[in-house]
């Protein structure tokens, strides 16, 4: 008897414990279904599309090298799904857990009616070291505050036992159709993904390039990491996105390639501890499920913040005249990826000195981030807008040319994404405004012309927010009902 398995973001066929479970029982059918348009509220972005395309087709690749294939079909899960059993006959349908809070209503009513039809349906963990609620307090409160969470994980030990991919693949007794991948229109209409072909491997095999191409570096990570200019991180964020590589595997490959225990280098060990911040953020967004849309400080929720959609505009175009924001957002734009720093900095940047609501900078990051998820996504902005847990404090606003003086100290990534700006000497790549007019003339930069006059002064705009700050921290004094 056959069993469905149902890919989502699990694209790979190591490690893999839905497939590696149902292939034990009988052949087994590979499916992807692609909701239709406006039928889920946590569609791809654009960007995640575009990966989502190429990442199929590699996994098709990978079953048919096997003996197997990929069946692909639009439309709503369950019926769909339980028009594949009846095509299929399967007696079993498995897939690998999503955590957001749509997928999980979703799955788990799906579960609830499969199993009504008298199919087994069994889910696992293929994204995660631990369930998003396996760690908690003593008391089984949920942890706020990341350093005692991720001393909770050490002590319960990560796992890291891995499932081979299997070599063959069994034929099921009969092969539903599929659509080509074509019809799932997922590529973009115009040719905005070039640069993306160029620097990006989606698939399996990619995740594991990306993997051992980190490797050598990962001694130098903990010093290298908030460098903007340098190849200092591993780019694995996409490839584990789609679950093309999964944190077990990528503990097991530490310790068996690493002269050292990983958790013994320094660079090893705060790359895991990143890893770690990941798997608190899932743990966070299942214990606080409505974080997409509430401020984890439910105080943020008086925040007067401003709508502005001009500056909101020059912030998504990289036109806000402060130069590492802009070189910060373009790269976003034209990668589909933005270094960590450059997240952090343009987000402080949005909703501290811009006061625009943080929910808007989460929605672009979402369009626009090959890697875009909705617990790092929404952890990472919550964080860094001050409202989350364990979040930078209100008083800490970046200073966007301090940062970049910091860790981009020669300007290359700078000049790499701002290019108008690139014959200004080093000294002043960061704050074009403060450069005499004879050395920006030598540069060939007219402000306002070339390249945009800073959209806000950083110095007031600073000023404004921490007062703005300030009174969410008096009591509320709006009237009660
Ligand atoms: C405003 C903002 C939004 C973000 N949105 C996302 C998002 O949508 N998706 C996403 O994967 N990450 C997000 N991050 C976290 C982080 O910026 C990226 O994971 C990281 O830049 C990816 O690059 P890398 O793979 O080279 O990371 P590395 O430094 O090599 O880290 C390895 C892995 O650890 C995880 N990780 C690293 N830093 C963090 C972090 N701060 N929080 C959670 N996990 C982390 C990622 O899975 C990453 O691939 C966001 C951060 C901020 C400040």
């Amino acid at each position: 008897m056959s069993g469905i398995v149902w890919f989502r973001r699990d694209l790979r066929l190591s490690d893999n414990p839905a497939f590696h479970e149902s292939l034990a029982q009988g052949p087994v059918v590979a499916v992807f279904i692609l909701p239709e348009e406006g039928a889920q509220s946590v569609a791809p972005g654009a960007a995640a599309r575009w990966w989502l395309h190429h990442s199929l087709a590699a996994l098709d690749a990978a079953l048919r090298a096997r003996g197997g294939r990929l069946i692909l079909r639009r439309g709503e899960p369950l019926s769909t799904l339980r028009t594949l059993v009846r095509e299929t006959g399967a007696t079993r349908v498995s897939w690998n857990r999503l955590y957001d809070p749509h997928s999980v209503a979703r799955d788990t009513a799906i579960k609830t009616a499969l199993r009504e039809d008298g199919l087994t349906v069994r889910s696992h963990n293929a994204a995660l070291w631990f369930e998003p609620w396996q760690l908690t307090k003593h008391d089984g409160e949920p942890y706020r505050v990341f350093t005692p969470y991720w001393k909770a994980a050490l002590r319960a030990g990560l796992p890291q036992d891995t499932l081979p991919a299997p070599e063959r693949l069994p034929p099921p007794p009969i092969w539903p159709d599929s659509l080509p991948l074509a019809r799932l229109d997922l590529e973009p209409r115009i040719p905005w993904d070039r640069a993306m072909r160029t620097l990006w491997q989606p698939g399996e095999a990619g995740a594991w390039a990306a993997l051992q191409a980190f490797l050598p570096r990962i001694d130098a990570y903990h010093e290298q990491r908030d460098r903007m200019d340098r190849p200092g991180t591993s780019r694995l964020s996409p490839h584990l996105a789609f679950g093309e590589i999964g944190p077990r595997q990528i503990l097991a490959t530490l310790q068996g390639q690493l002269p050292h225990d990983p958790l013994d280098g320094q660079g090893s060990a705060h790359f895991l501890r990143e890893l770690g911040w990941r798997e608190f953020s899932f743990s966070l967004l299942h214990h606080f499920p409505h974080l997409p849309e509430t401020p984890l400080d439910e105080r943020f929720e008086r925040l007067p913040w401003r709508e502005d959609s001009a500056q909101l505009a020059a912030w998504q175009r990289g036109q806000t005249g402060i130069p590492i924001i802009d070189a910060a957002l373009r790269e976003l734009w034209t990668t589909g990826w933005m270094h960590n720093r450059a997240r952090m900095l343009a987000a402080s940047f949005l909703s501290k000195n811009l006061l625009i609501d943080w929910r808007a900078g989460e929605r672009w990051f979402r369009d626009t981030l090959l890697d875009a998820d909705w617990a790092n996504n929404v952890q990472g902005w919550q964080w860094t807008a001050g409202c989350g847990a364990d979040a930078a404090p209100y008083f800490r606003l970046f200073n966007p040319v301090l940062q970049a003086r910091k860790f981009d100290p020669e300007g290359h990534y700078t000049r790499r994404w701002v290019p108008e700006l690139a014959a200004l000497p080093t000294r002043d790549i960061h704050a074009p405004w403060e450069a005499s007019p004879a050395v920006r003339q030598a540069a060939g930069l007219v402000l306002g012309r070339d390249y945009p006059h800073p959209i806000v002064d950083l110095a007031i705009t600073r000023e404004r927010a921490l007062a703005a700050f300030a009174r969410l921290r008096e009591p509320d004094r709006s009237p009660t009902p």
